[in-house]
């Protein structure tokens, strides 16, 4: 298949290949997504294929004005239209029960659907010239979410029939996913809305335990997205535990050429291997923003081995550590003090 590159003024023809059931990635404030569709199951089985997505890992729907989301759910209860009103459009996706108009290949068979109302023009004129739309991230499964239009290339190319250039993603980790379908609110996927944000606007809001921490084995996961190993390079990836020292002495005794720092700016000037900067190191959303990025350049660099300085848990950091915990799939070193 050839997929076209699309600019901004050729959106109507996105829209078109949206309306005739076919796939378009699209550019989002958080990262491109790829999208079909919502109300039209064939359409979004593709979507699957394309990405090579397990089916039973259930997708988001985007709107373009709240109105929307009174079809596409069951109740839009008073915390819903609170989280609304504080944070759409915007990185907040929220999960509630789901009306008929859902096809099972977005939900993945659950009673429940996923919604958000992007803050992206462009992602926000394609869903109003054509229909709320299931996007995923427009990566293959696994790999590291698409930030920029090369990432989406690289991965899709010959696999959807356009793509939508727009630039950079502002802020570079998908959208956090907050389930209202339980009996207390709980966080599913932290982002760029932080869990500090969340419990201002609405009170109290569990953080699952899967945001932290391995799923144990045989335990059924309240978002079944979180039990993949994901966001991976093909560098195997490590965390390291420690003070700024702890982390510099461990790194500086890699040096195979193979193997590179996952670190904070302040600490390039110590680093004697090769590094890759994540950013300031109390600077979350630059952190955010680069994230993926740097993981795809682990690659593009031929690295091996990636030691990270693990990242702090506060305010946007907590969606920064929740990825990269998950590229390294949960390994950890603690250093000594
Ligand atoms: P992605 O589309 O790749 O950004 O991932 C969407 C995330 O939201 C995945 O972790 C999904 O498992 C999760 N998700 C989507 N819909 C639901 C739902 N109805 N219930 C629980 N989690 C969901
Ligand atoms: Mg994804």
């Amino acid at each position: 298949m050839k997929t076209l590159l699309l600019q901004e003024e050729q959106i109507e023809q996105a829209a078109e290949i949206i309306r005739n059931g076919g796939l378009v990635a699209m550019p989002t404030e958080t990262v491109y997504g790829l999208a079909a569709d919502a109300t039209n199951g064939k359409a979004v089985a593709k979507i699957f294929q394309a990405k090579g997505r397990p089916m039973d890992n259930p997708l988001i729907v985007h709107i373009s004005e709240l109105s929307q989301v009174r079809e596409l759910v069951r109740e839009f209860p008073e915390k819903a239209q609170k989280l609304a009103q504080a944070f759409w459009p915007g990185p907040l996706t929220i999960i509630l029960p789901k009306s008929d108009k859902i096809p099972d290949e977005v939900s993945a068979g659950l009673d429940t659907v996923a919604v958000r109302f992007p803050s992206h023009p462009i992602a926000r004129k394609l869903i109003s010239l054509s229909s709320p739309l299931a996007a995923p991230s427009a990566n293959l499964s696994g790999s590291p979410s698409p930030t920029t239009l090369r990432h989406v290339q690289k991965d899709m190319d010959g696999r959807i029939d356009a793509i939508l250039d727009g630039g950079e993603c502002s802020v570079g980790v998908e959208s956090t996913v907050i389930t209202l379908a339980t009996e207390k609110p709980r966080l599913l996927r932290p982002g760029g809305i932080t869990l500090e944000q969340l419990r201002a606007v609405i009170g109290e809001v569990l953080l699952d335990d899967a945001v932290l921490h391995p799923l144990k084995s045989g335990a059924q996961a309240s978002s079944p997205g979180m039990k993949y190993k994901h966001y991976s390079p093909k560098a195997d990836v490590i965390l390291l535990k420690g003070t700024e020292d702890a982390f510099l002495r461990f790194v500086n005794q890699k040096t195979d050429g193979k193997t590179a720092a996952l670190c904070y700016r302040e600490e390039t000037e110590r680093i004697q291997i090769p590094y890759l900067v994540l950013g300031g190191k109390g600077d979350y959303e630059t952190q955010a923003n680069r994230l993926f990025s740097v993981l795809r350049e682990a690659d593009e660099k031929g690295y091996e081995t990636v030691y990270a300085h693990c990242p702090e848990t506060e305010g946007v950091g907590l969606a920064v550590y929740n990825r990269i915990i998950r590229a390294a799939g949960f390994e950890v070193i603690g250093l000594e003090k």
